[in-house]
C-alpha cells in the first residue's frame, strides 16, 4: 500500500510515523525549504527561536503526547522542563509567590485584590475542581478499554451530572454567574483575546480548561480526585528537537520526505483519491492520501467544490477561523531577568476582551498596546543564544488583513510600534538588538500555504464542527489544527494518531 502525506507539520509528521511504523510505504510532500510547519525553530546569527508553541500541554511521559512519543519509542530525543508562566493586567500582577503558598493561591491572592467577590471566588474554585475531575477522568477514559472503560463511564456521569447546568452557557455567562467586577473577569477571559474569541461564543466549560493552575505554579501537586492534571513543558532548544525526533524516525523506518514539493491538486476518480499532483506538474499515485493544511486551501483548491457534497462545502464555507499574529524575534546582549523573572509573560493592556476581539476582527490593529507576549526561549535553552547573549520573541495577535494599509507596507512601522510597547516592560530591546526577524501574517501564510493565516487555526466557539478526519473522498483522510477541536500540538498528535488507528482498522 503507498501513502502519500500533504505537509510535515506535527500533523503529517505523527501520520507518517504511524503509517510506516505498520511497513507501508509513506511519502510526505512538504512545500517549504524546510519541515515542521508551525512547530519549526529559525536561527540566525547564532540565535533560535520557535516561530509557533512556547509552553506546551501533554509533553509529560503520561499525557496524550508523552504516551505517543514513547509508543514510537522516540522519548529520548527530546528533554522536557516543566515550567509556568506570567499574567500581568494593568492594575496587578499574577507570578508564583517565592514561598509555595498551596494549590489555591491564586484565589487567595484574588481574594485580597478584590474582596467583595470572596464567594464568588470560593465558587469559581469549586466548578473549577468539578470540571478538572471530569476531564481527568475522561483523558483515562479516552485510552481505557474493557472493565476499565465501564468503571470510568460510570464514575463519569455524576461528575458530568454537576455541571450539566453549564454545558450551554458562554464563558461570559460563567463569569458573570461568579464575578461582578470585570478586571477579575478579565483575568480568566484574557487567554481568549490570544485565541481571538469573544467571551459570549467560547464554551463556558473551556473556562477553567484554558486557565488551569499548574500553568502559573509548576509546584502545584499533579494529582486530583479522578486522575491528574494538566502541566506545561517547553522543549529543549526549542520545538525543532520534536520535528527532528519524528522525521529521524519516519526515515529510519523507510519513510520519505521531499521538501519544496507543493501539492497543487489532489487526483479524484470515481469520488476516490488516486494520487497527488505536483506544482512542477509531475504526478504521483497513492492508494490513500492523507492531507493536512487549511480546510479552505485542501478541499477547495486542491480538491475543488465539484468534487464535494454541498452540504460539506457550505460547513468549510461557514468555518469560522482565529486571527493571525505579528511577530518579532530579537537577539539581545543584556539580561532581561530584571525587567521579566521568567522566560514567559503574557501582558494585557485592557479589561475589554469582547471589544478588543471585535476591534481585531474588524481588522483594528492595536499596535500592541492592548496586549502581547514576551518569550525568552534562552533563558531555559542557553544554547539559543550566544554566550551572554538572549533570544526573544515579542508577539501579538494581529488581524489578518488590516483595515488600513497592508502588512507589506507597514510591516516595519508595526513591528516597531510593538516593541515600543515591549520595551515598557523591558527597557532597551530595540537598542541593544543585534539581530532581529520580524513575521507578519503574511510570512506565516507563506510558510504554511493558507488561504488566511489564522493562529491556531479554527476559533473554539461553541457549536462551531470542525472538518472530519474522513473526509467525503474515499482514501482522503484530513489531519491537523484544523480537523481537531482541541488544536494545540497535543491535540495534534494525538488526533491524527487516532485517525491513522481508526483508518488501519478499515483496511
Ligand atoms: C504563533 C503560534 C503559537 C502557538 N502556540 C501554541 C502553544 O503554545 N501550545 C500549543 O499546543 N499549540 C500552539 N500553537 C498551535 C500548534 O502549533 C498547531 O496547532 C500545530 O502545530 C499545527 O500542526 P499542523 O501539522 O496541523 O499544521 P502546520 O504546522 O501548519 O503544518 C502544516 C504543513 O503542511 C504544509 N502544507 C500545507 N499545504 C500543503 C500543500 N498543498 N503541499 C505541501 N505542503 C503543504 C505546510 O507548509 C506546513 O508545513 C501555536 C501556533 C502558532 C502559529
Amino acid at each position: 500500500m503507498k501513502v502519500i502525506v500533504i505537509g510535515s507539520g506535527l500533523a503529517g509528521l505523527t501520520a507518517a510515523a504511524y503509517i510506516c511504523r505498520e511497513g507501508y510505504d509513506v511519502t510526505i510532500y512538504e512545500q517549504f525549504s524546510e519541515i515542521g510547519g508551525v512547530t519549526a525553530t529559525i536561527h540566525k546569527d547564532g540565535y533560535s527561536w520557535d516561530i509557533g508553541p512556547l509552553l506546551l500541554e501533554g509533553l509529560a511521559p503520561d499525557e496524550k503526547l508523552g504516551l505517543v512519543l514513547a509508543e514510537l519509542g522516540i522519548s529520548d530525543k527530546i528533554r522536557i522542563i516543566q515550567e509556568d508562566r506570567g499574567q500581568i493586567l494593568p492594575d496587578f500582577e499574577i507570578w508564583r509567590p517565592k514561598d509555595y503558598k498551596g494549590k489555591y493561591w491564586r484565589r487567595e491572592y484574588f481574594k485580597q485584590l478584590f474582596p467583595s467577590e470572596s464567594k464568588g471566588l470560593d465558587r469559581y474554585y469549586r466548578y473549577y475542581d468539578q470540571v478538572m475531575t471530569l476531564m481527568a477522568i475522561n483523558t483515562r477514559l479516552e485510552r481505557a478499554k474493557g472493565l476499565e472503560a465501564i468503571w470510568l463511564k460510570l464514575k463519569i456521569f455524576p461528575k458530568f451530572l454537576k455541571v450539566k447546568k453549564y454545558r450551554d452557557k458562554s464563558a461570559a455567562d460563567i463569569m458573570d454567574s461568579f464575578f461582578d467586577e470585570p478586571k477579575l473577569k478579565a483575568v480568566f477571559m484574557g487567554i481568549l483575546a490570544d485565541f481571538v474569541v469573544k467571551p459570549s461564543e467560547f464554551p463556558g466549560l473551556g473556562v477553567p480548561l484554558s486557565n488551569i493552575e499548574t500553568a502559573f505554579d509548576k509546584r502545584i501537586p499533579k494529582k486530583i480526585k479522578g486522575g491528574k492534571l494538566p502541566i506545561y513543558h517547553y522543549i529543549q532548544n526549542g520545538c525543532e528537537q520534536l520535528v527532528n525526533a519524528f522525521a529521524e524516525y519516519i526515515k529510519d523506518n523507510g519513510g520519505k520526505i521531499h521538501t519544496n514539493s507543493l501539492v497543487e491538486e489532489i487526483l479524484i476518480e470515481n469520488n476516490k483519491a488516486i494520487g497527488i499532483k505536483l506544482r512542477n506538474g509531475e504526478e504521483k499515485s497513492a492508494d490513500i492520501i492523507i492531507a493536512s493544511g487549511g480546510a479552505h486551501k485542501i478541499f477547495f483548491s486542491l480538491i475543488g467544490k465539484e468534487n464535494l457534497p454541498s452540504e460539506f462545502v457550505k460547513s468549510v464555507e461557514n468555518l469560522v477561523h482565529m486571527e493571525s499574529v505579528l511577530m518579532v524575534h530579537l537577539g539581545i546582549d543584556f539580561d532581561p531577568t530584571p525587567h521579566q523573572r521568567a522566560a514567559l509573560c503574557y501582558y494585557y493592556g485592557t479589561y475589554d476582551i469582547e471589544g478588543a476581539v471585535d476591534r481585531c476582527r474588524s481588522g483594528d490593529f492595536h499596535d500592541g498596546k492592548q496586549g502581547f507576549l514576551i518569550y525568552i526561549p534562552s533563558l531555559h535553552s542557553p544554547e539559543m543564544a550566544p554566550l551572554g547573549h538572549q533570544a526573544i520573541t515579542v508577539y501579538t495577535i494581529a488581524p489578518y488583513v488590516l483595515s488600513k494599509g497592508n502588512w507589506n507596507s507597514r510591516r516595519e512601522e508595526l513591528a516597531d510600534k510593538l516593541l515600543i510597547e515591549a520595551e515598557k516592560i523591558i527597557p532597551g530591546l530595540r537598542e541593544r538588538s543585534k539581530t532581529e526577524i520580524i513575521m507578519t501574517p503574511l510570512d506565516f501564510k507563506s510558510r504554511i500555504f493558507v488561504e488566511k493565516h489564522s493562529f491556531g487555526g479554527l476559533a473554539p466557539i461553541m457549536n462551531q464542527q470542525n472538518p472530519p478526519h474522513r473526509t467525503p473522498i474515499q482514501g482522503l483522510w484530513y489531519i491537523g489544527a484544523q480537523s481537531e477541536s482541541g488544536g494545540g500540538v497535543a491535540g495534534v498528535v494525538a488526533g491524527t494518531r487516532n485517525c491513522i488507528l481508526k483508518m488501519f482498522k478499515e483496511l
